[in-house]
């Protein structure tokens, strides 16, 4: 069985895949105000494009894939390509990463095309805050999403809320009230300088430890250190007892995790992005498109993965370092 091993001795097992770079949310830390997604479709994986790839990356030792964006759910007819994802051998995982806009018509559906499980982005519960960081989302119809995706039987569901100082930071402890009400999962994540947003945004960076000190002390006797081999990623994972959630950090800026990473990325452009915070990347698309066969493929990614770096140098000056917006990159 082929596998795919880094430079640094990582296997690599997870392929986050942008099924495209448009988003119906702005939020200010993913994408600059100015700044335009002009794609144009020529130029976006065909559904047999990603499939094929996907595919490939599951003959070299993949088993989960996640659909990101953008949002995701924008990208038309979505239900045929996580059909055809799912027929895939090899994969076990196929999640997917939402902003919920579009889950109230669509969460079921979804469910019964092969998504069992979703992360679901939510920043605020106060409804004009909440429109304010996503510049111009709809609150009611997020939590409405988060319970279409309740209702139709995804498990786990996990809320991502990236946590901002001075501006939604005291909602720390409603999120997890939210979270427990819901039987749900939340992984506070700290703000990550990718991109100009993202960079913009690291002034209201607000770290793991603080975050770590609130749930300690508004749950601190209830909390049980999740094992490590039971949790997925890179999140720092709790368990509340008595109750279904668990709560985690994702400190990528506080606590370099990159010496675990298993993961590279795949734009809706088709560049294979070996690190979120670094400019290399190669066009698998225009692979596919000049006729490469699927062994010439296969080599172009294992070469590209020799280009891997150690760690992502948030904290450094690096030459190396990406100017990518998050919302091209899928987060
Ligand atoms: N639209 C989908 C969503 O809302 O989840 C998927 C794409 S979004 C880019 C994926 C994740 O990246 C979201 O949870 C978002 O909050 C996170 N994200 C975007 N920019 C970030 C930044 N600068 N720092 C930390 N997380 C970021």
């Amino acid at each position: 069985m082929s596998q795919i091993i880094d430079p640094f001795n990582r296997k690599i097992t997870y392929l986050r895949v942008s099924v495209t770079d448009h988003c119906n949310y702005r939020c200010h830390y993913c994408r600059d105000e100015d700044h335009q997604t002009h794609t144009k479709k020529s130029q976006v994986l065909t559904f047999e494009e990603i499939a094929k790839i996907v595919a490939l990356f599951a003959e070299l030792g993949v088993t989960k894939v996640r659909l990101t964006g953008g949002e995701p759910l924008l990208r038309k007819d979505i239900l045929d390509l996580t059909k055809m994802l799912g027929e895939i051998p090899g994969l076990s995982d196929i999640p997917l990463s939402t902003n919920a806009h579009l889950l109230p018509s669509m969460a079921l559906k979804l469910k019964n095309h092969g998504i069992n499980r979703a992360n679901i982005s939510i920043d605020s519960l106060i409804p004009e805050r909440f429109k304010e960081i996503t510049r111009d989302g709809n609150l009611d119809t997020v939590i409405r999403g988060i319970d279409a995706a309740i209702n139709s039987g995804m498990k786990p569901i996990k809320l991502n809320m990236v946590v901002m100082k001075g501006i939604n930071d005291d909602e720390i402890e409603s999120m997890i009230d939210f979270a427990i009400n819901r039987g749900l999962d939340l992984r506070f994540i700290e703000t990550m300088p990718i991109g100009l947003a993202g960079i913009e945004a690291i002034d209201r960076h607000y770290s793991e430890k603080n975050i770590l000190d609130r749930i300690y002390s508004s749950y601190g006797d209830k909390l049980t250190v999740a094992d490590s081999k039971q949790t997925d990623g890179p999140a720092k994972v709790l368990k509340i007892k008595g109750t279904n959630t668990s709560v985690g950090t994702i400190s990528a800026v506080s606590n370099n995790f990159c010496s675990s990473c298993n993961r590279v990325r795949l734009t809706a452009k088709g560049e294979l992005i070996l690190c979120l915070g670094q400019k290399d990347s190669v066009s698998l698309r225009d692979a596919i498109r000049s006729g490469m066969n699927d062994d010439q493929v296969k080599r172009l990614i294992l070469n590209a993965i020799t280009k891997k770096p150690e760690k992502h140098f948030f904290d450094s000056v690096v030459d190396n370092i990406s100017n990518r917006q998050m919302v091209e990159m899928g987060g």
